[in-house]
C-alpha cells in the first residue's frame, strides 16, 4: 500500500560542462534509485543531454527534460551566451550571473506546475533557496567541489591565516585541519582575491543559501578523503552527502553515447590507437572545458613533450580556436606522427583515462577531471589555472600524494594560460619522472590503483556512497507532502 506519491526532484545545473555534466549523471543515478527526475536546461544545452536521458526514458526510468529561455540579451550579452565556456571577457561574468538570477520566476512557475518534493541546484543559483523555501521542499545544494576545498576555503575564511605573511608568494599554513596543508595567497581563488562588489555578494549569497539549505551533495567518496568528509560535517557542522564517483556509477549506460558534446574525434579512432601503445606508456594531457592554451605556452609544451620522448595523447584548445597547427614547433606533427596524439576541441575523457595504455594524466586540477583520474587509477601532472584548481592540486600532492606538480605559481583571473608559465626544460623532467620507472612514480601508481579499487567499491551496493544515497532518499521521502 503505497500511501504516498512517488518521490520527484528537480535538477537545475550551471551552464558550465564541469557541473552540467555531473548534475545529469546525479539526476540519473536518483533516477535508477526510483525518483521521478526533472532536469532544467536551457534551450542551447539541452540538446548535449537530450540522447542520453530519451535512451535512460526508453530502457524504463521516469526521466525528463524541461527547457527554459536563457535570457542573455535582456541581461546585456550576445545572443546565443548560454554556457560559461563561451564568454569571451571577464566582464561578461557578471551580466551572465544577472541572465541566470533571472531565471528565478521561470523556475517558480515550473514548480507551481510540476509540484516537485526537493530541488538539487547548483551553489552558483542561490536564488533556487528562496524558491524551494517559498513553496515549502527541501533545496540540496550540488558544489561541483569536493570536501578538502571546503575545508580549506572555511578556514580561510574564519581564520584569516593569510593575513600573516608579507607577501602574495610567502607561504603559510592552513590552520585547523587534518593535515598541514601550506599554500599563498597566489593561488587564491579569483572571487577570494579580487574583493570586487559582484565577487563579494555573490559569496555571501551562497554561503547564505548554502547554510538555508537542506544540505549538500557531494561528487566524492568517503574513502578518498575521510578526514575532511568528517571535518566538513562534524567539525563545520553542514549536513552533506557523499554520491560519488558519480561518472563510474553512470558509465556503463554513458560512455556508449558522447556524454557532454560530441566527441570533435573519432572515439574508436583514439582508442584504436591507444590499443597500439604498450600498457602505462601514454600521457594523456587535457586542461577540462574553458582553459585555453596561449600560443607561447602552447610552442613550449611541445618542445616539452617531445624532448621527454614519451608517447601522448593531447587535446589543445586555444582562445580563438585558433589553427593550432600554426603555433607548433617547425615539422612538430611530422615527428610526432604515431608517437603523439593531437585532438582538437572535445576528447571523449573518461574512455581515454580508463584505456590500459594511458599511464599519466596531466591535468588543470578540475574536481571533475581529478575524480575521473582517481577512478581510473591513473596518476597526475597538476597544472592548476584558476578558479579552485590550485587547492585541488594540494589535495592531490600533499594529501593524497598520486600527482607531481608542474609548478606553476599564480592562479589566472580568466581562462587563457599566461604566455608562458611553464618551461619545455620543466615540463619535460616533470613527464619523465611521471612516466618513468622512478620509485616515486611507482607508489604513485600503487596509491591512485588503490583509491581507484575503493572508488569502485563506494558506489556498489553497500558501499560509502551508495548507502549515503539511500540515507539521502530515505531521508527525503520523510519530508515529502501530501499530493496536491
Ligand atoms: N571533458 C571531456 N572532454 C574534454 C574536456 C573535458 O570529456 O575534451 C569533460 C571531463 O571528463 C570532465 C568535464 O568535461 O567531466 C570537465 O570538468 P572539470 O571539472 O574537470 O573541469 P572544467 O571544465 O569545469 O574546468
Amino acid at each position: 500500500s503505497e500511501a504516498h506519491h512517488q518521490l520527484h526532484a528537480f535538477f537545475f545545473p550551471f551552464m558550465a560542462y564541469g557541473h552540467m555534466i555531473p548534475t545529469v549523471d546525479i539526476a540519473r543515478l536518483f533516477a535508477a534509485h526510483r525518483v521521478k527526475v526533472t532536469i532544467i536546461l536551457t534551450p542551447l544545452n539541452a540538446p548535449i543531454f537530450s540522447k542520453t536521458i530519451e535512451r535512460d526514458r526508453s530502457s524504463g526510468l521516469d526521466i525528463h527534460i524541461q527547457i527554459l529561455q536563457f535570457p542573455a540579451i535582456e541581461a546585456g550579452l550576445p545572443e546565443g551566451i548560454e554556457n560559461v565556456e563561451v564568454l569571451t571577457s571577464p566582464e561578461m561574468v557578471p551580466k551572465f550571473f544577472v541572465a541566470i538570477k533571472m531565471l528565478q520566476e521561470p523556475l517558480e512557475h515550473l514548480m507551481e506546475e510540476h509540484h516537485p518534493d526537493f530541488i538539487i541546484a547548483d551553489m552558483f543559483l542561490p536564488f533556487a533557496t528562496e524558491a524551494a523555501g517559498k513553496f515549502g521542499i527541501p533545496l540540496l545544494i550540488f558544489h561541483g567541489t569536493n570536501f578538502f576545498y571546503q575545508c580549506v576555503q572555511e578556514s580561510l575564511k574564519c581564520h584569516k591565516p593569510y593575513k600573516g605573511v608579507t607577501s602574495d608568494s610567502e607561504t603559510f599554513v592552513v590552520p585547523g585541519l587534518p593535515d598541514k596543508i601550506e599554500m599563498t595567497r597566489l593561488q587564491f581563488t579569483n572571487d577570494f582575491k579580487v574583493e570586487t562588489e559582484f565577487n563579494t555578494k555573490l559569496m555571501d549569497q551562497m554561503r547564505d543559501a548554502e547554510l538555508k539549505s537542506f544540505g549538500v551533495l557531494v561528487n566524492s567518496f568517503y574513502e578518498l578523503e575521510p578526514a575532511y568528509a568528517e571535518h566538513y560535517k562534524n567539525v563545520m557542522g553542514r549536513r552533506a552527502w557523499h554520491i560519488g564517483p558519480v561518472s563510474l556509477r553512470n558509465r556503463d549506460t554513458i560512455d556508449k553515447v558522447q556524454r557532454g558534446k560530441k566527441a570533435s574525434i573519432d572515439e574508436h579512432y583514439v582508442l584504436n590507437w591507444l590499443d597500439t601503445k604498450e600498457p602505462n606508456s601514454v600521457l594523456y594531457i587535457c586542461f577540462g572545458s574553458m582553459s585555453r592554451i596561449s600560443r607561447s605556452q602552447l610552442y613550449e609544451m611541445a618542445m616539452g613533450l617531445e624532448d621527454s620522448g614519451f608517447s601522448f595523447v593531447w587535446v589543445v584548445r586555444t582562445l580563438k580556436d585558433e589553427e593550432v597547427e600554426r603555433f607548433l614547433p617547425e615539422g612538430f606533427e611530422e615527428r610526432m606522427e604515431g608517437k603523439g596524439l593531437i585532438i582538437r576541441d572535445w576528447a571523449p575523457q573518461v574512455l581515454i583515462l580508463d584505456h590500459p595504455a594511458v599511464g599519466g594524466f596531466m591535468t588543470h586540477c578540475g574536481w571533475n577531471s581529478i575524480l575521473e583520474g582517481v577512478t581510473a587509477g591513473v596518476p597526475m601532472i597538476t597544472w592548476p589555472m584558476f578558479a579552485e584548481q590550485f587547492y585541488n592540486e594540494n589535495l592531490v600532492t600533499q594529501v593524497l600524494k598520486i600527482g607531481i606538480q608542474v609548478g606553476v605559481e599564480e592562479s589566472n583571473s580568466w581562462i587563457e594560460t599566461k604566455d608562458v608559465s611553464v618551461k619545455k626544460e620543466k615540463i619535460g623532467n616533470v613527464v619523465t619522472q611521471l612516466m618513468g620507472d622512478g620509485e616515486e612514480a611507482e607508489e604513485m601508481r600503487r596509491k591512485v590503483k588503490e583509491l581507484s579499487e575503493k572508488a569502485k567499491r563506494a558506489v556498489e551496493e553497500g558501499g560509502s556512497s551508495y548507502e549515503d544515497l539511500n540515507a539521502l532518499i530515505e531521508e527525503l521521502k520523510m519530508c515529502r507532502k501530501p499530493s496536491p
